[in-house]
């Protein structure tokens, strides 16, 4: 395509003018991966189609939440009902209700939920409750887990255990991030002697139990096994990040997957969001009553919301929620997954490429190195250029898969096994390119 037919370059000049970057959200630009972000048009089931009407296979849903894939017909006509009812109130609807009920049912660790738009504000909400009802500061969080740009979330790891983290973002005053202590994600050492020095101070260590903010890395067993009973003994909450894996990894989150390997094991407090809005701005924290009974108007943590519980939301998220509720739905969907996974592993290998991948549910993650990471520094130790190069010749073929090698991926219920074989179709013609190089 010539430069000057090209729709997505056309739209991406416009856009830098009037938006920063041209792009509302960093990872769109394709700053990462090189080339012209593409402008979606249109969507429909596990396709969407950008500013040139070119087709392709997309494996990231709006980054998690389209699980059912586009445009399913249930959840239009659930939104397109609401629509006709009201956008926004400002006061309580019974679907509201409605959707906390739907929620608890599901992740039995809550007793109660609040609702609010965005995973960011469900995180940030979810620490100041943290704090308020420990009555402690310090908070723990581990390098390359994402929860949402909050102040005291945008840190990285400060010099030793016993100093406190340094800010990622201009604009962080370092006084905010002073009370977050970064860890290495299953370094289970340096877990306990952070609590052995900070065991008192903290007020609650929130994890993403399978991070896909660093691509796709499972927190160990004995790692989970450890953050759990440290909480417990020091008194500091649990914090499950669940607002990518909440709904897409099991209908019971990630929790219940490490439930399995951990009889009665549940966290203090879970987080999520992108599932449970199906698409539109909806997400959630909740925790047992004890703890949610200190937020306003009940308690003294302050949170609120003028969108927060939005009809539109709420009512495609609930019809998200029953159309993934329906038996053998996930088993469906982690077979697909798992089938687009080995295939791409043995398209790599038979070209002698470096690869591993995993998956659970309809989440998925692969690397150009021939074992799992463990931890983000091992994470950024893939090859970003080999990366670069089967990202855009997938992209060329037809194939969206995120646009960084840090991303995880998703696959939802409206892809077909064709599809998937059209996918690993694809990689095959690419990784030959690049064994060949
Ligand atoms: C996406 C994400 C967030 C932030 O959610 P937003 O809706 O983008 O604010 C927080 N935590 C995790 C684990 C996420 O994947």
């Amino acid at each position: 395509m010539t430069q000057q037919h090209d729709q997505n370059q056309t739209l991406f000049e416009r856009a830098r003018h009037v938006i920063p970057g041209g792009v509302n959200s960093p990872v769109r630009a394709f700053k990462a991966v090189g080339g012209t972000p593409r402008f979606i048009k249109r969507a429909q089931g596990a396709y969407f189609w950008d500013a040139n009407d070119q087709k392709y296979i997309d494996y990231i849903g709006s980054w998690g939440p389209m699980i059912l894939g586009h445009g399913h017909p249930a959840v239009v006509e659930a939104v397109q009902k609401a629509v006709l009812d009201g956008f926004s109130f400002g006061a309580p609807t019974e679907r509201e209700v409605e959707l906390a009920e739907a929620i608890l049912a599901r992740v039995p660790s809550m007793d109660m939920v609040r609702l609010v738009s965005s995973g960011t504000e469900a995180a940030m909400s979810a620490i100041r409750l943290a704090r308020g009802a420990t009555g402690r500061n310090k908070l723990i969080k581990f390098e390359g887990c994402y929860h949402g740009h909050a102040d005291a979330l945008l840190v990285k790891a400060g010099s030793g255990l016993a100093t406190f983290g340094n800010p990622t973002s201009a604009g962080v005053p370092p006084e905010v991030v002073q009370h977050t202590l970064v860890l290495e994600y299953n370094h289970v050492a340096q877990l306990e002697e952070a609590f052995a020095l900070h065991g008192k101070d903290i007020a609650c260590l929130m994890i993403e139990p399978i991070a896909g903010n660093m691509n796709f890395v499972r927190a160990s067993v004995p790692f989970m096994k450890r953050c759990r009973e440290l909480c417990t003994e020091h008194g500091a909450l649990l914090v499950f990040d669940e607002v990518m894996t909440g709904f897409r990894v099991a209908l019971g989150g990630a929790q219940s997957v490490y439930a399995r390997a951990l009889p009665g094991f549940e966290p203090d407090m879970t987080v999520m969001g992108k599932v449970i809005g199906g698409g539109m701005p909806l997400a959630a924290f909740g925790a047992k009553r004890a703890v949610m009974e200190h937020l306003a108007p009940m308690g003294a943590v302050y949170q609120a919301g003028t969108l927060s519980g939005n009809p539109v939301a709420t009512a495609c998220g609930l019809a998200t929620l029953q159309q993934i509720s329906q038996p053998g739905f996930y088993d469906a969907l982690a077979r697909k997954t798992r089938q687009l996974v080995s295939g791409l592993q043995a398209a790599a290998d038979a070209q002698g490429l470096p690869f591993c991948g995993d998956s659970e549910g309809g989440m998925f993650g692969f690397f150009l190195m021939p074992e799992l990471p463990q931890n983000y520094p091992k994470v950024m130790t893939t090859n970003g250029p080999r990366f670069n190069q089967l990202f855009h010749g997938l992209l060329d073929r037809g194939v969206y898969i995120a646009p960084a090698l840090y991303e995880a991926g998703f696959v939802s219920a409206a892809h077909t096994d064709a599809d998937i074989e059209q996918t690993i179709g694809a990689a095959t013609e690419v990784f030959r390119l690049m064994g060949a190089a």
